[in-house]
């Protein structure tokens, strides 16, 4: 009722308002009296009122210019809606336009999400593996990466289709194929004499949320007869820290179990050291990028040589991914790291590819 008012009360000119459902509102204003400075104005007014409270408010305003006045009525509104999404989680945006790409980008995430089941049925998902190594090239596991074959698309990488399966939830269905197309590996291999290597695997947010990790886990090593030191988990920091006690409570019963827990993409999240205070990890996963990305090689090295320092103080191992030069790889191990994965020594390759280059000699 507040922001009724408030928008009423507020709104611009010769202005019609309206609420569709829950926490959205629709307003409709003429061209001459739109002032896109008025509307962030009000939008703080609301948004003030809310800030004693435990909750944080934080609105959205997504603008469609009409230009067709025989358009539905919903298309017009789905429109508005379809520019908020580009921007909604970035708290540092409140207003967005409609362009035509939000279109298209919508069609592209439906056509993901229309597809996906049938795809996993009919197997068009498959896991390539990039080789994890010691410095001097022998090979101590793997991590699996999905890739999409598309019958009409072609080789789809997870870029295009992860974050889409993710905002869904479904991501879950993948992952769930993913560790059980991992766990058949480590079989196999086991059964062929190959008894050393690990196969590490993605975990993301939602999974967490739509499944019974522990469960779920611990029935797949079960059901393979694996041991779990040879299914890694691999859980980026940011998923974590968005809910410690939730995640290290399933990660503490996953590690008891036997499952080694790694961290990934470590030091590209903003809280890394509470990360390393508050998780009890087997390994740490750096990504090269945190040399790359910067001007300032000099202190980067550095702080990597601190973290892997630090990393084995606390009994953890640590594994360097995006190695792609002899430099990096020198340079890495000369101040510790002992595992690499990267371009370097291998692109992530399918299956038999990997097998045929690893195991046969
Ligand atoms: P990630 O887990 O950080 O995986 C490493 C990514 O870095 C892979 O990209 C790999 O191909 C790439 N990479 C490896 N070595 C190098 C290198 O030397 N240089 C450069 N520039 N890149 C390198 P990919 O396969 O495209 O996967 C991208 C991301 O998609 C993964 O990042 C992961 O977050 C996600 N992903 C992949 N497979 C799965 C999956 O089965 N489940 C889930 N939930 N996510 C997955
Ligand atoms: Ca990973
Ligand atoms: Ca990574």
């Amino acid at each position: 009722t507040v922001t009724v008012w408030i928008l009423k009360e507020k709104g611009a000119g010769n202005s019609v308002l309206g609420r569709i459902a829950g926490d959205r509102f629709v307003q409709i204003v003429l061209k001459k009296d739109f002032d896109e400075k008025y509307l962030l104005d009000n939008i703080k007014i609301l948004c003030s009122l809310m800030e004693d409270r435990i909750y944080k408010l934080h609105v959205y305003a997504g603008v469609y210019e009409i230009k067709d006045v025989n358009e539905p009525v919903q298309t017009m509104y789905d429109k508005a809606n379809m520019a908020i999404e580009r921007i909604k989680g970035d708290y540092n945006q409140v207003i967005s336009y409609y362009d035509e790409s939000d279109m298209k980008r919508l069609m592209h995430e439906k056509s993901i999400v229309a597809e996906f089941d049938k795809a996993l049925e009919n197997g068009e998902f498959c896991m390539y593996l990039q080789p994890q190594l010691d410095s001097r090239g022998a090979l101590l596991g793997a991590e699996a990466l999905v890739r999409w074959n598309h019958p009409k698309r072609g080789l789809l990488y997870p870029d295009s289709f992860i974050g889409i399966l993710e905002k869904t939830g479904i991501i879950y269905k993948l992952d769930n194929f993913i560790w059980e197309k991992a766990a058949e590996k480590i079989k196999e291999w086991n059964a062929a004499g190959y008894e050393d290597y690990h196969i590490s695997v993605n975990i993301s947010a939602k999974d967490f949320y739509y499944l019974d990790l522990y469960k779920v886990l611990t029935d797949i090593v079960r059901r393979y007869g694996i041991a779990p030191k040879h299914l890694n988990l691999e859980i980026t920091e940011t998923v974590i820290m968005s809910d410690v006690k939730m995640h290290m409570e399933i990660l503490d019963r996953l590690q008891k179990f036997g499952f080694q827990i790694e961290i990934d993409d470590f030091g590209s999240g903003y809280s890394s050291l509470n990360t390393l205070k508050d998780i009890k990890a087997d390994l740490l996963k750096i990504d090269m990028l945190f040399l790359r990305e910067t001007d300032n090689q000099e202190r980067s090295r550095k702080i990597l040589k601190f973290i892997i320092t630090m990393a084995k103080a606390l009994n953890m191992d640590v594994i360097t991914e995006g190695v792609e030069t002899e430099k990096q790889l020198d340079f890495l191990s000369g101040i510790g790291c002992e595992m690499f994965q990267g371009f370097y020594f291998s692109k992530p390759i399918p299956v038999d590819k990997f097998e045929d280059k690893y195991f046969q000699s």
